[in-house]
């Protein structure tokens, strides 16, 4: 027989008012040393309220005093926006993946090479058929002022154009479109299509020389395809929906710095530096250490903002300028690997060539994280099948040492693919941890510098309003 004791009692709730630093109901607040000479950060980690402080000030702050009763005002409401950013999001985004097959043969791609080789095309007619179930769950979801995105994705989306420029024809009022490609099939009349039809174009180059670039991205035949991206380049130049995507890995670190220079000279608007995903075993042989490519990719940052300063044109590099945006104005951030859950199968989700759908294009290959199928399931019973869920229910909390990580809803802790292939389970960290500490610690002395505006976009708080400040700490 069991035994349960669910008798309520009154009268025993803790009475603390909350007057201390650190215990009882008060604030928690750890502090970091961002490595800056006059300012140190104090973090509540659960809401993600940071301040920086003088480090002079640092005990004042720890026992109480003005920060610690203006923020005790405002503690339930950013807990309640961490919490919707956190888990009370919609899908909005689909990374749509129209073919399985690729022309290139990279050393740290995601997807299987036997499904990049031998593949199959999705379809004209299943393709349509995808967009016109995916315009109707949107419709059913979203508010009518905002567009969803498709971003079509590789493998190499060009080697299907035909249906995917017909899809972006007759769906254009629809979605917000984009395609991310190798760029070695950007002719001319591709860009003039795609840039007529207001897509953005992702492009993907990770050196300015042919030498180190053509090491990791290559064809089948081994030939690197430097020059075709760099003549996909030219023709984009004016533009202002394109990026460039560079993986950090071991073979082009050290030219980060020089890639920003070669970045900024051929004008593009915005770059994405992602440190290497090592979701499969052919990427962990290039793999940096975390303390290396850190260094290399923050002399990357300083070089952005020496640009910035010289000609006032910048080069925002995405990845940063999201988790910049993650600690000055957390809604606002556009991209999902640096929040915990991410964004795969809550924010967005994958869809492979046979409508299969998977959290993230991270998975794609990965059976065990097949969630259903767009032709046969409904969207949202697969975003609750249990390949999503344990994706979209993977949180900090529930990770060694995340959970004490002061910074950990400015990290994430990425990538649950990866930790789950590289290190067996979902509740271990991924590749990087130090790169990732780095990296906060760097946007916390840029916002202590007051140079915020080099490294985001032009106009990048149009319509936000401060919901804290306070002077003197
Ligand atoms: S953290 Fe990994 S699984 Fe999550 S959105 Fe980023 S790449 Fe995808
Ligand atoms: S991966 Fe490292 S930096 Fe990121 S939350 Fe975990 S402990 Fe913190």
């Amino acid at each position: 027989m069991a035994i349960t004791k669910n008798k309520s009692v009154t009268g025993t709730t803790a009475p603390s008012r909350g007057r201390f630093v650190n215990t009882g109901n008060g604030p928690t607040f750890q502090v970091i040393d961002i490595g800056h000479a006059d300012y140190a950060a104090v973090i509540d980690p659960d809401t993600a309220f940071w301040s920086l402080v003088k480090r002079e000030k640092l005990a004042d702050v720890l026992s109480g005093g003005a920060l610690s009763s203006a923020y005790a005002k405002k503690s339930h409401q950013f807990a309640k926006e961490m919490n919707n950013l956190r888990f009370g999001l919609k899908p909005s985004a689909v990374y749509f993946n129209p073919t399985e097959r690729c022309n290139m043969n990279c050393t740290y791609c995601y997807i299987p090479e036997k499904m990049r080789h031998d593949g199959k095309h999705m379809q004209e007619k299943k393709l349509f058929e995808a967009l016109e179930i995916l315009k109707q769950y949107f419709r059913s979801t979203l508010p009518k002022s905002s567009k969803p995105q498709i971003i079509f994705h590789g493998a190499e989306p060009l080697l299907n154009r035909d249906a995917v420029f017909a899809g972006i024809e007759a769906y254009g009022k629809d979605f917000l479109f984009g395609i991310q490609t190798n760029a070695t099939l950007l002719d001319d009349a591709a860009v003039d299509f795609l840039t007529s039809h207001d897509v953005s174009i992702g492009i993907s180059l990770d050196a300015p020389t042919a030498r180190i670039a053509d090491k990791t991205r290559k064809n089948w035949d081994g030939q690197g395809t430097f020059k075709q991206v760099i003549a996909a380049m030219k023709r984009l130049k004016g533009y202002e929906g394109w990026s460039v995507i560079c993986t950090i890995s071991i073979a082009n670190m050290r030219q980060l710095t020089n890639l920003v220079d070669f970045f900024h000279e051929q004008e593009v608007p915005t770059c994405l530096m992602n440190i290497l995903r090592c979701t499969l075993p052919p990427s962990r042989s290039i793999k940096p250490g975390d303390e290396q490519a850190a260094k290399y990719f923050l002399a990357a940052l300083d070089r952005t903002c020496e640009l910035y300063q010289q000609t006032g044109r910048g080069l925002p590099i995405g990845n940063f300028a999201n988790i910049l945006l993650a600690i000055i104005a957390p809604a606002a951030r556009r991209l999902m690997c640096d929040i915990s859950p991410c964004g795969g199968g809550r924010c967005f989700f994958a869809l492979a060539p046979n409508g299969d759908m998977f959290p993230c294009s991270e998975f794609i290959g990965v059976d065990r994280f097949r969630g259903g199928n767009l032709f046969k399931n409904d969207i949202p019973a697969v975003l609750e099948t249990e390949p999503f869920r344990l994706v979209t229910g993977r949180k900090v909390e529930d990770i060694e040492p995340c959970r004490r990580c002061a910074i950990r809803h400015f990290c994430g802790s990425p990538c649950p693919a990866e930790a789950y292939e590289m290190n067996g389970d979902m509740h271990k960290t991924g590749a990087f941890c130090e790169f990732y500490e780095e990296q906060v610690r760097y946007a916390l002395r840029v916002i202590a510098d007051k140079k915020v505006d080099a490294y985001l976009w032009d106009g990048w708080d149009k319509g936000m309003k401060d919901t804290f400040a306070i002077q003197g700490v």
